[in-house]
């Protein structure tokens, strides 16, 4: 499903954020990087993203080789991957409806499947109630729920989360992983960035640690 080959991005000649990463994540899987700051991690997702080429190796996704994927096919393929980042990224000036909406419009989803899907994304986070409400009239963890209901409002195959606990207290930690843990039993493949120890040695999923541009553990369980 997602297959890194021997990867290196080198940001400026010499200096390597990553560093020969050979990652394989099966369809299905719920997967958490952790590692210290700088050690690679964002742009492990941004190169999944295609945001970012590598310098070197190659990277696969749902069987597509990013490396020689055409200009024009990128923004289809990443309508396949939903993204959540620590800082939300909601539009302010759209109530959280049109937020959800928005992302169905850009894909080009009928009217009809727009007014079934955001209610029935909005439920699934908890939110039904606030599809009227502006993002900052909600607290930090809603807007994450409601970045999540966006995320995954058009059933990708993929979601990325880059610390989206980053930004929250612990109760509104959990609830966020809680929700991430139900769209891969939904089957979606999910990759989810975090410094959070605590909930990475409770959740017992697949861990894979990160230093300086390699990966230096990889196994199910507990922090490092
Ligand atoms: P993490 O997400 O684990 O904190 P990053 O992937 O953001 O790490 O960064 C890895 C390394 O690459 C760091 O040394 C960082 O300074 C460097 N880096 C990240 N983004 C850029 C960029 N746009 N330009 C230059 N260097 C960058
Ligand atoms: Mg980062």
């Amino acid at each position: 499903m997602i297959e890194l080959i021997d990867v290196t991005k080198e940001y400026s000649k010499g200096i390597a954020a990553l560093n020969g990463v050979n990652l394989y994540v099966d369809q299905g899987e719920f997967v958490f990087i952790v590692g210290d700051s700088g050690s690679g991690k964002s742009t492990l997702i941004r190169l999944i993203l295609k945001e970012l080429e590598p310098t070197d190796g190659t990277i696969i996704v749902n069987g597509q080789t990013l490396n020689t994927m055409k200009h024009r096919r990128i923004p289809l393929y990443r309508r396949g991957i939903g993204v959540v980042f620590q800082d939300f990224r909601l539009l302010k000036d759209r109530n959280i409806y049109e937020n959800i909406a928005f992302a169905q419009r850009v894909v080009e989803k009928p009217a009809r499947v727009i007014k079934k899907k955001v209610p029935a994304a909005l439920s699934m986070v908890g939110l039904a109630q606030k599809y009227k409400s502006f993002p900052k009239e909600l607290s930090g963890g809603e807007q994450q729920r409601v970045a999540i209901a966006r995320a995954i409002v058009n059933e990708p195959a993929i979601l990325l989360a880059d610390e989206p606990t980053g930004n929250l207290d612990p109760k509104n930690s959990w609830e966020i992983m809680k929700l991430l843990e139900e769209a891969n039993e939904r089957g979606t493949t999910v990759l989810v960035v975090t410094h959070n120890q605590e909930i990475v040695n409770e959740m017992r999923k697949r861990v894979v640690t990160m230093k300086k541009g390699v990966i230096v553990n990889d196994k199910r369980g507990g922090y490092r």
